[in-house]
C-alpha cells in the first residue's frame, strides 16, 4: 500500500489487523507511529519495530492520515479522544478495508455484511470456489486481516467479511458482488442507533459500483426495508435470497433451493443438515449460492460443494455426547438473535446464557423458550436476564460457566428422551473472556472434563 510513501500515518490499535496495517503501510515506504491503550500490547508491537507516540506529543499538522483498529470508536457516543483530536484537526481517518480498497485490486471482490451468519458465509463461499479450483483468498473481519491476504490474479477472487465498523471507515470499496444477509440490534452502544448501525452497513452497496450485483436477504424487516430502497434507486444488479419464502432470487424452503434468476427456473435437494444446521443457515446457503452462481459456477458444483462443508467452530457446534445428553457450543452466539436461532433447532434444551449484555432485546427469545426446559444463567447479564425470564421457564444463577456444565447435565441427563446442554449466551464473552473463541474453548473444556468424571461416553 504506497499511497502514503514517504508520509507520516497514525496507526491506533495494534491487535492483528493494526498489526497487518502497520506491516502494510510501512512496506509501501510510509512512516508509521502508533499507539494502543493497552501497555501490554505496545510493549509487544514495540519489541516487533513499532515506533509508539504518545499521542499527547502527536503534531497533527504532520500526519497525513489515521487508521483506526475496527474496535475503535470513532463517533459519538464514546467516540475515541484521539480519533476526536485527529477529527479536529482535519486528519483523514480511514481503515483497512479502505487501504485494501485504494491498492486497486483486479480481482473480484465479495463482500459479507449482516448481523449474523457472516463469518459462515464467508467461508462457505471460499469453500465453493476453492473446491471447484477457483483462486480465492478469504479474509477480512474473519480470519487474515485483508492487508495480509496475498495477491491474487485477475480471474481470482477475494471473498471479504465486513463488518459495521470496518464498512463505517470504507469509501471506495466496490464489491462486485455485495452480499447484506440479515439485520437486527447489535452493537447499539457503538454506533448508538438502529438507524446509524443500518445506515453503516448499507455502504456495503455503492451507487459508483456500475456493475455491482446486491445479494440482499429479505427475512427481517430491516433488510427488506434495504431492499425496496436499492430497488427504489434502481441498484443495478439485485438477488433477494430467502430462507422463509419464495421470491424472484435464490430461496431456500425445507432443504430444497430453488433459483429464480433471469427468468429460469431450478430447483435442487440440499444435504447440508450436518455442517449447517438451522433454517438461519438455509440462508447462508442461499447467499454463498447466489454468490457463487454469479460467478459463474455451475449449479451441481456448488451444491456438492455446500454439502461437504464441515461448518465453523463455536457456531451451533455438536461436539460431544454424554448418555443422552448432547452438548452444543454456540458461543458465536452472542446477540439475542442469534441465541434465538440456536434455541429454535433443538427441542429438550438446557441453556447455558449470560456474559456482557450487548443490547435488552432477549424478548426476541420469548418464541423459542418453549425449546427450553431450564436456564443457566452466568455472568454479568445473570440478574437482568433473570428479571426478564422469571415466570417463563425456570432458570438458576449459575455464577460461572463450570457450574452452569455441571448443573445443566445433571438435569438433563434425568431427560427420558434426548436432551441438548447448548451455550449460546446471546451475550458477548468480555466479561471472563477476551473473545468467544475462548468461551467456547472454555466450554469444551468444561464437557471434556465432566465426561472424565462421568466415564467414557463421549463422541
Ligand atoms: P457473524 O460473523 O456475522 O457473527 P457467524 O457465522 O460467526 O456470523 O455466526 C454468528 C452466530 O449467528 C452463530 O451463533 C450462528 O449460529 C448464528 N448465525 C449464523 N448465521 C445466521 C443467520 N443467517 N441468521 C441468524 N443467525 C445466524
Amino acid at each position: 500500500m504506497n499511497e502514503f510513501r514517504s508520509q507520516m500515518v497514525m496507526v491506533l490499535g495494534l491487535g492483528r489487523s493494526g498489526m497487518s496495517v502497520v506491516r502494510s503501510l510501512t512496506a509501501g515506504g510510509a512512516h508509521i507511529i502508533a499507539w494502543d491503550d493497552n501497555e501490554e500490547t505496545r510493549a509487544r508491537a514495540q519489541e516487533r519495530g513499532v515506533e509508539i507516540v504518545d499521542p499527547q506529543q502527536v503534531e497533527w499538522s504532520r500526519i497525513a492520515a489515521m487508521v483506526p483498529s475496527p474496535g475503535i470508536s470513532i463517533s459519538n457516543p464514546g467516540i475515541h479522544p484521539i480519533v476526536s483530536a485527529a477529527r479536529t484537526a482535519n486528519v483523514p481517518i480511514l481503515g483497512d478495508i479502505e487501504l485494501f480498497a485504494r491498492t486497486g485490486q483486479v480481482a473480484s471482490i465479495v463482500g459479507i455484511t449482516g448481523t449474523n451468519g457472516k463469518s459462515t458465509t464467508t467461508a462457505l463461499i471460499g469453500h465453493i470456489l476453492e473446491q471447484v479450483g477457483r483462486s480465492v483468498r478469504v479474509g477480512g473481519n474473519f480470519g487474515t486481516p485483508v492487508l495480509d491476504l496475498e495477491p491474487v490474479g485477475s480471474d481470482g477472487v477475494f471473498v471479504l467479511e465486513l463488518s459495521s465498523f470496518q464498512l463505517e471507515l470504507t469509501e471506495s470499496l466496490c464489491c462486485d458482488i455485495a452480499s447484506l444477509l440479515n439485520l437486527s440490534p447489535d452493537h447499539l452502544d457503538r454506533h448508538g442507533s438502529m438507524s446509524s448501525y443500518v445506515a453503516a452497513k448499507k455502504r456495503i452497496f455503492s451507487a459508483n459500483c456500475h456493475s455491482q450485483i446486491a445479494v440482499v436477504g429479505i427475512d427481517d424487516k430491516y433488510s427488506r426495508s434495504v431492499f425496496d430502497e436499492l430497488m427504489e434507486s434502481h441498484h443495478s444488479s439485485l438477488v433477494p435470497i430467502s430462507a422463509k419464502r419464495p421470491c424472484e432470487g435464490i430461496y431456500v424452503l425445507g432443504n430444497v433451493l430453488h433459483e429464480h434468476l433471469h427468468g429460469e427456473s431450478f430447483q435442487t435437494n440440499l444435504d447440508i443438515t450436518k455442517g449447517l444446521p438451522g433454517s438461519h443457515n438455509m440462508q447462508n446457503a442461499a447467499a454463498a449460492y447466489a454468490a457463487a452462481r454469479v460467478l459463474g459456477i455451475c449449479a451441481s458444483s456448488i451444491v456438492q460443494s455446500l454439502n461437504s462443508y464441515g461448518g465453523l467452530p463455536h457456531r451451533l457446534q455438536e461436539f460431544a455426547q454424554i448418555r443422552n445428553v448432547r452438548f452444543v457450543n454456540d458461543s458465536k452466539a452472542t446477540n439475542a438473535s442469534a441465541a434465538s436461532r440456536a434455541l429454535e433447532c433443538f427441542e429438550n434444551v438446557f441453556w447455558i446464557a449470560g456474559g456482557r449484555l450487548k443490547q435488552d432485546d432477549i424478548e426476541s427469545v420469548w418464541p423459542y423458550l418453549e425449546n427450553v426446559r431450564h436456564v443457566f444463567l452466568i455472568g454479568e447479564a445473570a440478574d437482568k436476564f433473570s428479571q426478564a425470564l422469571s415466570g417463563r421457564v425456570p432458570y438458576t444463577l449459575s455464577g460461572d460457566l463450570q457450574h452452569a456444565v455441571v448443573a445443566a447435565f445433571e438435569m438433563a441427563q434425568t431427560e427420558v428422551a434426548s436432551a441438548v446442554v447448548l451455550l449460546a449466551p446471546a451475550c458477548s464473552s468480555y466479561d471472563q473472556w477476551s473473545n468467544f473463541e475462548e468461551r467456547g474453548e472454555a466450554f469444551q473444556n468444561c464437557v471434556e472434563k465432566l465426561s472424565i468424571a462421568v466415564g467414557p461416553a463421549a463422541i
